[in-house]
């Protein structure tokens, strides 16, 4: 399956290293790295390398893709030191998407308060 770029993304350019990340776990499919932005005391975000603008557009193609990503999250909290966590995804602009490349969202190190 070869990587889908998508030009003036700025988690493409993450993926191709031309914006720099403080990474925390990569494998040939996807890439873990910590927001910059952090809203709790570990807040890493998950990412296929491929560009996929965000969950409304997973085709059943993508399904090995977004299966991977779920069955990395336990090493990479491992990683990360976290035996509980929540997992967000923000899916359009209104819910909150601001970076159009599908992501996952692992934020852990405190109590979670309500969704909301
Ligand atoms: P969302 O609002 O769900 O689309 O999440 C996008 C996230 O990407 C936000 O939490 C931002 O802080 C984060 N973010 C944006 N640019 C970068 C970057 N260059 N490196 C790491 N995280 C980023
Ligand atoms: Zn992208």
């Amino acid at each position: 399956m070869s990587i889908q770029h998508s030009d003036n993304c700025v988690f493409c350019k993450i993926v191709s290293g031309a914006i720099p990340s403080n990474k925390v776990y990569e494998d040939d499919k996807i890439l873990a790295f910590h927001d910059i932005a952090p809203v709790a005391p570990v807040h890493v975000l998950v990412i296929p390398k491929s560009h996929i603008k965000s969950a409304v557009d997973i085709t059943p193609q993508d399904a090995e893709i977004v299966g991977h990503i779920f069955s990395k999250i336990p090493e990479i909290a491992k990683l990360l030191d976290i035996a509980e966590f929540r997992i967000v995804n923000n899916c359009g602009a209104s819910a909150g998407q601001t970076e159009f490349h599908l992501h996952f969202h692992i934020l852990g190190g405190r109590k979670m308060g309500n969704m909301g």
